[in-house]
């Protein structure tokens, strides 16, 4: 028999989307997969090169569980340069990919029956790893009118005694929507008077448009420093998703438990990955600026054409590489064969039968009006994609 634990959480749905999509093409389907939660750039070369030196010069044993020095120091310049924010080395541990990252926080802080908030729409891992840790996920929703960034006051009124802590993700996947700063400095208050941690996920901090900029809660004093577990990693900044290296940074104490828990579980992350984590964060800034032009390009493009399919309505998002557009104005529509959309789910599968579009439905983010369109895939197929979904939306009937 499977444990209650292990019964009481689902597979992440964005790596299952993405894998059917993928099953379909692999099966000769002319898919457009607007499904991908990574860049569909190769990782670059030169970070290639420090992996392959690290595995001939026999860099290919155990390291230390948090990580090899060199790594920890271009992290804490990282932090530094980046966030203004400043750690030692026993303030950093590198992991198997942010998402482990996030999973060992959860290990160390909550305790059984501890209320974690997470603000809605929410990246899929959040709430599963809170159950998996006998947590119990409390969900704050946010509106589309405030462009989906949680309002101070609604966060406010879900604190009880029983919470241990906030996640934070800016710039959000799925709705692409980046923090201001002002909002940012209310919500790191309210933690401090109301005594709550914060889990702060800034993975997708190197990508932001629109003039919008990147800044971490962390970064407004050692107070709130102290109380929030910042989560980053390489997978979006350097394309580097297979590689499997995240790192968080906190508290001295927090560190330490969350290293212990990596000693018992994986112990140190790949070393290989590790020398080629140095050669991305103390590499030169072109590749991501680059990618990040590109996207910006893509966001534009598609966020223009979105808008202009009748019942869609796509905000504009000024960070990740997703947009999440509403859709619900098509739920009591007719497809040609008769079936009647009435979920986020409906239509994905629509689109994906009829249209042979994946994307992923916004009810596994918990907003069930919405979609998450990827941009993470070339213009070409961007523009093919829409107009398989104009042409399936056209086709729908009251
Ligand atoms: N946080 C968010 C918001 C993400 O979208 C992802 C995507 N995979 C992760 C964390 C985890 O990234 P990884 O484990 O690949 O570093
Ligand atoms: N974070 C990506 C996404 O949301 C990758 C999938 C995953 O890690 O769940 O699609």
């Amino acid at each position: 028999m499977i444990s209650e634990r292990a019964m009481g959480i689902k597979p992440s749905p964005t790596l299952a989307m993405d894998a059917k999509a993928k099953e379909m093409a692999s099966k000769g389907i002319d898919i457009v997969n607007f499904g991908a939660g990574e860049p569909d750039y190769d990782t670059p070369e030169y970070i290639k090169d420090a992996a392959i030196k690290a595995i001939k010069d026999g860099f290919t044993r155990y390291t230390p569980v948090g990580g090899i020095l060199e790594l920890k120091d271009a992290i804490i310049q990282k932090f530094e340069s980046d966030n203004n924010l400043k750690y030692d080395r026993e303030n950093i541990l590198v992991s198997c990919g942010a998402k482990h990252s996030l999973y060992n926080i959860a290990q160390a802080l909550y305790n059984p029956g501890d209320e974690v908030l997470i603000p809605s729409p929410y990246w899929v891992s959040y709430p599963d790893q809170v159950i998996l840790n006998d947590a119990i996920p409390v969900f704050i929703k946010t509106h589309e009118k405030d462009s989906f960034i949680l309002n101070p006051d609604e966060l406010k009124s879900k604190i009880t005694k029983k919470t241990r802590a906030l996640i934070l993700n800016s710039p959000s996947n799925p709705t692409g929507i980046t923090y201001d700063k002002k909002t940012l400095e209310a919500i790191a208050d309210i933690a401090l008077r109301y005594d709550i941690y914060i889990v702060s996920d800034e993975i997708y901090e190197k990508l932001v448009y629109d003039g919008a900029t990147h800044t971490s809660v962390a970064s407004f004093g050692e107070e709130i420093k102290n109380k929030t577990i910042v989560v980053n990693g390489l997978s979006k900044s350097h394309s580097m998703t297979g590689w499997r290296i995240g790192f968080a940074a906190g508290a001295k104490d927090i560190i330490q438990s969350m290293t212990n828990i990596q000693s018992q579980s994986t112990s140190n992350p790949t070393s290989i990955a590790q020398k080629a984590a140095v050669a991305a964060l103390t590499g030169n800034l072109n590749f991501i600026m680059t990618m990040r032009e590109e996207f910006d390009r893509r966001r534009t493009f598609l966020v223009n054409r979105l808008n202009s399919i009748e019942g869609i309505n796509c905000l504009t998002p000024n960070g990740a590489f997703y947009a999440f557009p509403n859709v619900s104005k098509l739920y009591g529509k007719k497809t040609p064969d008769g079936k009647i959309i009435s979920s986020s789910m409906d239509f994905a599968i629509y689109l994906l039968e009829f249209a042979k579009v994946a994307l992923v439905h916004g009810g596994a983010f918990g907003s069930d009006a919405h979609i998450r369109v990827s941009y993470a895939i070339s213009m070409e197929n961007i523009n093919k994609g829409l107009d398989r979904i104009e042409d399936a939306v056209s086709k729908l009937t009251s």
